[in-house]
């Protein structure tokens, strides 16, 4: 696996491998089986598979969940040769962001909903982010996680209309035994903790199960906020019925296949997000 850290080095190689198709690989590392799943999928759809890891300063609203986010870039580096990745793009935030950075995007509605409305400027780091990665690397795909829900949403309207020439592909979400969707940041939870947040999956399969018997969503809503909260366990920041594409609350018409359910909580300080499907509840 080639491992490059400056841009400038990173373009030279692509220049190099003109002719071939390069699935590319976004994360922050701290690299788990939901990434690998990303890796896996863009070896077997390109030619080359390429994953980046760098922990995006300007997509963090707080400092501190910036400076505690989990580093292992030795064992990433490990896990992605297990899979044969082919790349490996790792530039330092110096080396990424030479200057302070100083324009802004804006993705409309999805700045109001949800993540965007909890996390402000958040999509607006992402959207820098992947605009620069995108033009350093030409993917012909760019591969993402379902769990980020919003995040597919944000991509798309940036491919959309920025007319990036490249093929968005959502890879379902990677789930412990527990149900608990894998994340970087379960590494900073206690073995308790890990336990406990198990049951944000539990939390939406049973308003799944509610909304597929019509039950009241709002009843059942505050029913499963109240249990999460219960002994403070959890602070649950949102659960939301939502439009699977684009994100705004779902309308008494919306069937099991067009509904999302979206939530964000914390637990012990630690930021944790998850979605379903209705229908594949
Ligand atoms: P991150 O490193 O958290 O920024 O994630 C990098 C990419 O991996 C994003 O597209 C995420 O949606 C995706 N991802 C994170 N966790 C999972 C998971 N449990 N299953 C599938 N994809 C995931």
């Amino acid at each position: 696996m080639k491992i490059y850290h400056s841009i400038a080095e990173m373009r030279q190689f692509i220049k190099t491998q003109q002719g071939k198709t390069l699935g590319f690989v976004p994360t922050m590392g701290a690299l788990h089986k939901g990434h690998i799943a990303l890796v896996e999928r863009a070896k077997t759809e390109n030619d080359l598979a390429l994953c980046s890891i760098f922990v995006n300063p300007i997509q963090f609203n707080k400092t501190e969940d910036l400076l505690k986010y989990p580093r292992t870039e030795e064992a990433d580096a490990a896990l992605l040769r297990t899979v044969d990745c082919d790349v490996l793009f790792m530039p330092s935030a110096d080396a990424f962001y030479p200057k302070k950075v100083e324009m802004r995007m804006d993705f409309g509605h999805l700045e109001t909903l949800m993540e965007g409305a909890f996390r402000p400027g958040h999509f607006s780091g992402v959207g820098i982010v992947l605009s620069k990665f995108f033009n350093i690397l030409q993917p012909k795909r760019a591969y993402f996680g379902q769990k980020d829900l919003q995040q597919c949403a944000v991509v798309q309207k940036l491919v959309e209309e920025l007319s990036y020439d490249l093929e968005l592909v959502i890879c379902p979400t990677q789930r412990e035994g527990s149900g608990l969707a894998m994340s970087s940041r379960n590494k900073r939870l206690t073995p308790n903790q890990l336990q406990e947040a198990s049951r944000l999956y539990k939390a939406l399969k049973q308003l799944a199960e509610a909304f597929l018997k019509g039950r009241n969503l709002d009843t059942e809503k505050a029913i499963v906020i109240a249990d999460l909260q219960r002994n403070t366990v959890f602070n649950v920041e949102y659960i939301e019925f939502v439009d699977r594409i684009s994100l705004v609350p779902a309308s008494p018409t919306h069937t099991p296949t067009q509904t999302a359910i979206c939530l964000a909580a914390s637990i012990g300080g630690v930021r944790l997000i998850d979605n379903i499907i209705v229908a594949e509840a």
